[in-house]
């Protein structure tokens, strides 16, 4: 009689895609079953993990960083291999995940930016903030990213917590981060640039703004930098005054806009003015360049589902600038051979499990975690439970899986088919390379790490320390 998939001498074979938060979070709930006996692969596109940890937390805020420390004990983990430098659809297909696993897990994360879809959206310098946060965490995607900062005014149009980083990666004096692990291009630019005042339009009021208390705090202690918020635009609706009694971080952030209103001391040589009610309408150029953005002023109202959207009231306005950053959230991107829903963009899936759009009918022992499953919002940490979620699921679905064939499930078949087509993976140890060549360099120079940032600089590094 075969053994259970996880007994001692059966164990399940789980590939993860993609080694984000989200994905070392199922991996490290898997590693706690200990009754159970596994393997897991986890795949990257890039030779570096730790998805947004690297390439999206902003460089002032190092201590979110800290996680890495327990993903690095799941890479570390003998149960676990890393396949860094390997892109799942292009060099790893789905039918050869499905071939050499019992499980896989997509943690593929929100690649892509949302559209505004308004005209001179397209404009050179009109930048996704997802490429701009890229940009200055060396995210190799984003290396070459023509960011201009020759102008005095930049608009970051959004409220979320990104809105909040790329504001204050804008204002914050290059010294400031130069002790930080920003990538270099990144500071060197900022050293240059000429921007003075950035202004942050939320299309909803205060209440309704995304971005946390603590974010919104500290663009106030900026050094150099006013916070100018208008009196006026925190005037409530009575709507939006009762869901700030009800919601803690709208109360915390209310508190900190009014202190903001009340400051009349503007003599700092830079400024971040705060702006709510307002969507941008068209992004106006000159010569092939930004020269102003063109607002409505919104007013609020009930939707059928008893939620405020903003409506425009037919009043406009232009503000002279030449940078504007789109930070209106991530999308995630379908993914080859698995099932994608257009309408939340999100894959297929019903708690974790992914699912056929039409049927429902679900995938056997294949699922999914993160912003991929659940849409591109939460904290690092709320990762964990919901990939601890998905894990529950996945554990769950065993019996039901039992019946798989295990001929090809040998551990050195990955191995074997990823170098028959000529594939340089980047292993747990070869990271381990990168990661201290980083290091090093940045100890030299005071700061936590100097990154690389090109896949072909990475791989140099790499196989001279192999
Ligand atoms: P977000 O929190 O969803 O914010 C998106 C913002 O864009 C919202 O204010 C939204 O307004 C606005 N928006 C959407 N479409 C718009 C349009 N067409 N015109 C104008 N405004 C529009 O997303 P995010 O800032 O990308 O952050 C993603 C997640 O990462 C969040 O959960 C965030 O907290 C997290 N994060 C955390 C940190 C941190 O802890 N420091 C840092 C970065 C990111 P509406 O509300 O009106 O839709």
């Amino acid at each position: 009689m075969t053994a259970p998939l996880g007994a001692a001498d059966r164990p399940l074979r789980i590939a993860v895609v993609g080694a984000g938060p989200a994905g070392l979070y199922a991996a490290d709930s898997l590693l706690r079953r200990g009754d159970m006996s596994l393997s897991i692969d986890i795949f990257n596109r890039f030779p570096t993990p730790f998805g947004l940890v690297r390439d999206g937390v902003a460089p002032d805020h190092q201590s979110i960083k800290a996680v890495a420390r327990i993903f690095d004990r799941v890479l570390a983990d003998p149960r676990v291999r890393f396949f860094g430098n390997v892109t799942y659809g292009v060099e790893l297909r789905r039918r050869d995940l499905k071939r050499l696993y019992h499980q896989i897990i997509y943690a593929v994360g929100a690649q892509a930016d949302r559209r505004m879809s308004i005209p001179g959206e397209d404009l050179p310098n009109s930048l996704p903030a997802s490429s701009f946060v890229g940009w200055y965490n060396g995210h190799p995607d984003y290396r070459d990213l023509p960011a201009d900062l020759s102008c005095e005014r930049a608009v970051v149009i959004g409220n979320g917590n990104v809105a909040m980083d790329v504001t204050r990666i804008l204002v914050t004096s290059p010294d400031a981060l130069a002790g930080t692990d920003i990538a270099d291009h990144a500071l060197e630019k900022l050293r240059h640039s000429r921007i003075r005042e950035v202004v942050v339009l939320g299309r909803r009021g205060p209440v309704q703004a995304s971005f946390t208390t603590p974010e919104v705090r500290e663009l106030g202690k900026l050094e150099g930098v006013d916070v100018i918020v208008d009196p006026r635009d925190l005037r409530l609706d009575a709507v939006s005054e009762s869901d700030a009694e009800e919601d803690r971080t709208a109360k915390g952030n209310l508190r900190i806009l009014h202190d903001y209103a009340a400051r009349t001391d503007h003599s700092a040589p830079r400024r971040i003015t705060l702006r709510f009610l307002a969507s941008p309408v068209e992004i106006v150029g000159a010569d092939g360049r930004i020269a102003a953005l063109r607002i409505e002023q919104n007013e609020l109202v009930v939707d059928p589902n008893g939620a405020l959207r903003s409506r425009g009231v037919g009043r406009f306005e232009t503000i002279p600038t030449g940078l504007v950053l789109r930070s209106i959230g991530y999308r995630t991107v379908p993914i080859e051979g698995v099932p994608f829903d257009p309408a939340t963009s999100t894959i297929n899936n019903v708690a974790g499990q992914v699912v056929h759009p039409n049927t429902g009918e679900v995938l056997q022992g294949e699922y999914v975690v993160g912003w991929a499953k659940r849409g591109p919002t939460g904290l690092i940490g709320n990762n964990k439970p919901d990939s601890a979620a998905t894990v529950d699921a996945m554990v769950a679905d065993l019996p039901a899986l039992q019946r798989l064939g295990d001929n090809h499930r040998d551990p050195s078949q990955v191995e074997a088919l990823l170098r028959e087509r000529g594939i340089d993976y980047v292993t747990y140890g070869d990271w381990r390379i990168l990661d201290q060549h980083e290091v090093a360099a940045g100890r030299a120079q005071g700061r936590p790490r100097v990154k690389v940032t090109t896949v072909p600089e990475m791989m140099a590094v790499i196989r001279e320390g192999r």
